[in-house]
C-alpha cells in the first residue's frame, strides 16, 4: 500500500494529514488521488465512511496550493449538515496552505456568508439553493472556478436538485475540472457525469456492505403495533452509549422521541421540519454526548460524520435499499464495531427483500430474549411462503 507521500501530496498536505494522526490512504484515497493530481475528472463511487471527502480535499488542496483569495473550488453538497462537515475538512487539511473557506448553505442569515466572500476565499461549500441565490445577487463569482465537486450526487437529485444542480455546473468555466461523487451510479448519475465530466476516470471502492462491513446488523421481526415497546426493550437491552434511532417520517421521529423522552431518556431530534438553530443544537448535543439517543429521519443518514455511534436502530425498514446500507453505516465508522438493528413487520418484506436483493444474501433475524411477543416472530427469511416450505422441511 503506497504512503500519502508516495501518492505525491505535497508538504503542506502531508503535515496537516500527520496531525490528524492518518497513516495510510484509504482504498478510494488510494486510487482516487493520482488521478485528481493528474487534473483529471473523476467519478468516485463510494460510501461515506470510506474516507472519500479526504479523496477528494486532499489532492484538490494540493492542486490549487496556497490561498489567492479567490473562489477555485466549488464543492456542491446535498445537506447543510454535510456542508458542515467538508467545510471543516477543507479548513483541516487546508490549514499549513492557508486556505480560505466559505461554506454556504440556506435557512441562516445572509450576514456571514457574504462576508466570508467578500473578504476572499479558496473554496466554496454550498448546498444549491443558497449558492443560486448568491450568484444571482452577484455576491458569488464562478468564474474562476478551477475544480467542481459534486459531492453526493445521487442524494441531490433525490432531493430534487437536479435543474438548480444543472444551472450551477452551467455557471462554471468550460475548461474546469470536476469530480463527482455518489454512492450509487444509476441512470440519472450516468446522465450528468455524461454532460459535465470529460473523459473520466471512475473509481468504485463499492464492495456489497463496503463501509458497514464492521457492522454487526440483524433483523427483529415484531407485529407492528408492539414496534415501540421493542424499540425500548431493545435500547434497554443493547448497552448503547449512543444510538441513532431512524424513522420513515417526520411525525414518527417525533412521536418515538416524545416516548423514550416519556421513559426517562434525554433524546436529540433531527428532521427537516427543524429549524437550522434546532438541528445544529440536537447534532452538536448527540456528538458531546448530551443526548445518547438521537431519532431521525433519513437526513441524517449519509454523509454525517459522528463519531463513537455505538447503535443504529431502524424503527422501520428503510423504504430505499440504499438508504439501509448508508443507515446502518452511521456505526462501525473508520473500522469501529457498531450495531445496527431493524425493527421489520410483515407489511414491509418487500422494502426488506429489496435490501437483501442489494446486499446479495439474507439479514440475520433475531428474536429479543426476555421480550414478551403477542405473536412469535418468523425467523425464517422470504416470507410466510418460505417459511412454511422451510418447517415443512424440518419435520
Ligand atoms: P468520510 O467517508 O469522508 O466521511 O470519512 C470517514 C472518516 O474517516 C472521517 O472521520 C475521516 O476523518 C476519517 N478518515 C479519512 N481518511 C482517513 C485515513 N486515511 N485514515 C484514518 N481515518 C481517515
Amino acid at each position: 500500500m503506497p504512503t500519502f507521500t508516495e501518492i505525491g501530496l505535497p508538504e503542506p498536505v502531508l503535515r496537516s494529514l500527520a496531525d490528524c494522526g492518518y497513516v495510510n490512504p484509504t482504498p478510494i484515497q488510494e486510487q482516487a488521488i493520482p488521478v485528481v493530481l493528474s487534473g483529471r475528472d473523476l467519478i468516485g463511487a463510494a460510501q461515506t465512511g470510506t474516507g472519500k471527502t479526504a479523496a477528494f480535499a486532499l489532492p484538490t488542496l494540493a492542486r490549487l496550493g496556497p490561498a489567492a483569495g479567490k473562489p477555485r473550488c466549488l464543492v456542491l453538497v446535498p445537506t447543510r449538515e454535510l456542508a458542515v462537515q467538508v467545510d471543516e475538512n477543507f479548513q483541516k487539511y487546508g490549514k499549513y496552505l492557508g486556505t480560505k473557506t466559505a461554506l454556504l448553505y440556506g435557512g441562516v442569515g445572509y450576514g456571514i456568508q457574504v462576508k466570508a466572500l467578500e473578504q476572499g476565499v479558496d473554496v466554496v461549500i454550498a448546498t444549491p439553493g443558497r449558492l443560486l441565490d448568491l450568484q444571482e445577487q452577484k455576491i458569488l463569482d464562478l468564474s474562476s472556478i478551477q475544480v467542481l465537486i459534486l459531492d453526493e450526487v445521487d442524494r441531490m437529485l433525490d432531493m430534487g436538485f437536479i435543474e438548480d444542480v444543472t444551472r450551477i455546473i452551467r455557471f462554471c468555466p468550460k475548461e474546469r475540472q470536476t469530480l463527482l461523487f455518489s454512492a450509487t451510479a444509476d441512470e440519472r448519475v450516468g446522465k450528468i457525469a455524461s454532460w459535465a465530466l470529460r473523459d473520466p476516470v471512475t473509481v468504485d471502492v463499492r464492495t456489497g456492505l463496503g463501509a458497514a462491513d464492521t457492522v454487526d446488523h440483524a433483523i427483529y421481526p415484531v407485529d407492528v403495533f408492539q414496534k415501540y415497546d421493542l424499540l425500548l426493550a431493545l435500547l434497554n437491552k443493547s448497552g448503547y452509549k449512543s444510538v441513532i434511532v431512524f424513522t420513515r417520517t417526520k411525525r414518527d421521529a417525533d412521536r418515538i422521541a416524545e416516548w423514550i423522552e416519556g421513559h426517562g431518556t434525554p433524546v436529540a431530534t433531527m428532521h427537516a421540519d427543524r429549524s437550522q438553530s434546532e438541528r445544529a443544537a440536537a447534532l452538536a448535543g448527540f456528538k458531546t454526548g448530551k443526548f445518547t439517543v438521537m431519532v431521525a429521519t433519513d437526513i441524517a443518514s449519509r454523509g454525517l460524520d459522528i463519531r463513537g455511534v455505538t447503535h443504529v436502530i431502524n424503527y422501520n425498514v428503510p423504504e430505499h435499499a440504499e438508504d439501509y446500507v448508508h443507515r446502518i453505516g452511521r456505526t462501525g465508522r473508520a473500522s469501529a464495531e457498531g450495531e445496527a438493528f431493524t425493527l421489520y413487520s410483515p407489511d414491509e418484506m418487500h422494502h426488506l427483500q429489496q435490501i437483501e436483493v442489494l446486499l446479495g444474501r439474507p439479514i440475520e433475524r433475531r428474536k429479543l430474549e426476555g421480550f414478551r411477543y403477542y405473536s412469535e416472530p418468523q425467523l425464517t427469511p422470504g416470507g410466510p411462503k418460505a417459511a412454511a416450505v422451510s418447517r415443512k422441511r424440518n419435520r
